[in-house]
């Protein structure tokens, strides 16, 4: 089954908000192995409107839209679509009454006002999907050849809503045969880049992706590897995605580090538990942010110690030992400084691992001999010090998340033995 959506509001086109909406409807709709086969964001506008849906239903003849059905002005969504239905407007005395409660059950007095009735116009022969969030009915509407929209608040809560209750039941009722899913797993790397990752995928001698589809999904954390199945059984699509799975996995080696939504920073977390050892941060350009991302992993405090923000050369010198000469000849951004904080970090807390990461962040700040994105980084591990310097791409923002996911990531090989 294929469903096409259009999202409504000026607010999108501007960019103000992100269509939230569209992306919860297609996941939740993909669970019950609905596709969603093209999602349009449109204007506020009647004639955009109408423009939008026209296309959708003439492709799909089910379509889902949301926004527009408030009681202002700006909200065109019924009647410009009920005139693409050559139905009239008229008022619906079920709505009325309901409305009229709801005024009642919110402890409010005097008369509604007539904005608000005006929600009540439901174009002719319409389906009401009740609201039980919020004051906006929705609308479903259906020609004689089985065509369909059906009309959802923008709110998000209340397009969540009524989706669940009473939408999603409508559309499964709808559904011949035997019921599929859209499902999806994912294999977490990082370190590694998309093109090489797909090298070393593509060197699986007989790799049968089963029909599966594969998508390579870079960020700053790394490369996200998805698999998805689709149009199968639920119980099919999760053996294939498993099967496969295990395929795939040690074709990026030690890049992949877990599967799902696992975090790095908790796969560092249980890799330093297992060694039975403690760790200690050093942090210069990201001001924190390594230390955040191990203490955002409940259960982190048996195994993370704390850290010290060394920002200023002073305080990498007096917190973290640093020595004067080491930054006087090489630079607080260099691989000796940055092993020098590891192991300081290491001592001063008394743990048996440090990890350090100096750089530069950006916008300003960079040299021909470090360009802005330069980071050096480095690990402790009782005593033996890894380290390396690299070249962080994006912004100030980004190359602070690279850094502390890159820091990570040595730790993360050096305890397994991989860096
Ligand atoms: P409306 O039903 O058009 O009055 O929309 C009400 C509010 O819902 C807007 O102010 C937006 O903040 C929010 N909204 C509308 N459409 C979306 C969408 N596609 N995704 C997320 N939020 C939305
Ligand atoms: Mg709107």
């Amino acid at each position: 089954m294929h469903i096409e959506l259009v999202t409504i509001g000026d607010e999108l086109l501007l960019g103000f908000t992100i269509d939230t909406n569209g992306a919860w409807l297609a996941r939740e709709l993909a669970q019950h192995g609905i596709t969603i086969a093209r999602r349009t964001s449109v204007g506020d506008g009647a004639g955009e409107i109408a423009d939008g849906v026209r296309g959708a239903l003439e492709r799909t003849g089910a379509v889902i839209t949301t926004g527009g059905l408030g009681p202002t002005s700006d909200d065109l969504t019924k009647p410009a679509i009920a005139q693409l239905f050559g139905r009239a407007m008229r008022e619906d005395p079920d709505v009325v009454e309901s409305l009229h409660q709801r005024w009642k059950s919110l402890g409010r007095t005097g008369e509604i006002p007539r904005s608000n009735l005006q929600q009540a116009q439901i174009p002719e022969g319409a389906g009401i999907l009740a609201n039980n969030h919020g004051t906006a009915p929705g609308i479903w509407l259906e020609d004689d050849r089985g065509r369909w929209v059906a009309m959802l608040p923008g709110v998000p809560r209340e397009m969540r809503g009524m989706f669940t209750e009473a939408l999603l039941p409508r559309i499964l009722a709808r559904r011949v045969g035997e019921p599929t899913v859209v499902r999806s797993h994912t294999i977490r790397t990082t370190g590694i880049a998309e093109s090489a990752l797909s090298d070393r995928i593509r060197n699986v001698a007989g790799l049968d992706l089963e029909g599966l589809a594969l998508a390579y999904l870079p960020g700053w954390e790394g490369v996200d590897l998805r698999l998805t199945s689709r149009g199968t059984s639920d119980e099919d699509a999760v053996t294939r995605l498993a099967r496969v799975a295990d395929r795939l996995r040690p074709a990026a080696g030690a890049y992949a580090y877990g599967d799902g939504n696992t975090d790095l920073a908790a796969a560092v977390l249980a890799a330093l538990r297992g060694a039975g050892k403690r760790i200690a941060v050093a942090e210069s350009c990201t001001g924190g942010m390594l230390g955040a991302r191990l203490t955002a992993i409940p259960g982190s405090s048996d195994v993370l110690l704390g850290g010290i923000i060394a920002y200023h050369n002073d305080v990498k010198v007096a917190a973290l030992g640093v020595r004067p000469e080491t930054l006087a000849a090489h630079g607080a951004v260099s691989e000796e400084t940055a092993r020098e904080m590891a192991a300081g970090a290491r001592r001063a807390l008394g743990a048996e691992v440090g990890v350090s990461i100096t750089g530069i962040a950006g916008p300003d700040g960079g040299t021909p001999e470090k360009p802005v994105g330069t980071v050096c980084i480095a690990a402790d591990v009782d005593g033996v010090v890894k380290s390396f310097r690299a070249i962080m791409i994006g912004d100030r923002q980004e190359v602070r998340q690279r850094s502390a996911q890159s820091a990570l990531s040595l730790v993360r090989r050096v305890l397994n033995g991989t860096a």
